[in-house]
């Protein structure tokens, strides 16, 4: 897995712990028997994380998946575990890793 730098544009002063400063990488874990292809979860994604496989499951519903390349873009914040009627994602902080900001 290629390792994932988040870059935060920065308007007026840069913060003086910028180079400290560490975000969470999120594993993404899909019970996809369980998913009713309602699409929540890929819509309210901030970080445009998720989309629908090409697959569906023995339900009969197209499931989701993490685009390929995408897989250090999770954040952990948890947003498509919530908003998931079914109950069908779970979010586990995997990592920590730097942050990059960038100068605008
Ligand atoms: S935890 Fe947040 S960033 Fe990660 S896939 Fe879910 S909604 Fe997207
Ligand atoms: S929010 Fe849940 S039920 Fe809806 S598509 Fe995503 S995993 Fe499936």
């Amino acid at each position: 897995m290629r390792v994932p730098v988040a870059r935060i544009p920065v308007r007026g002063r840069i913060p003086l712990n910028r180079n400290e400063t560490l975000r969470p990488v999120g594993e993404v874990h899909i019970d996809k028997d369980l998913c009713k292809g309602c699409g929540f979860c890929i819509e309210f994604c901030p970080m445009g994380v998720l989309e629908f496989s090409d697959s569906i499951n023995k339900q009969g519903y197209q499931y989701p998946r993490v685009k390929p390349g995408k897989e250090g873009d999770c954040v952990a914040c948890g947003m498509c575990e919530r908003v998931c009627p079914e109950l069908a994602i779970e979010v586990r902080e995997a990592s920590l890793v730097p942050v990059e900001v960038v100068w605008q």
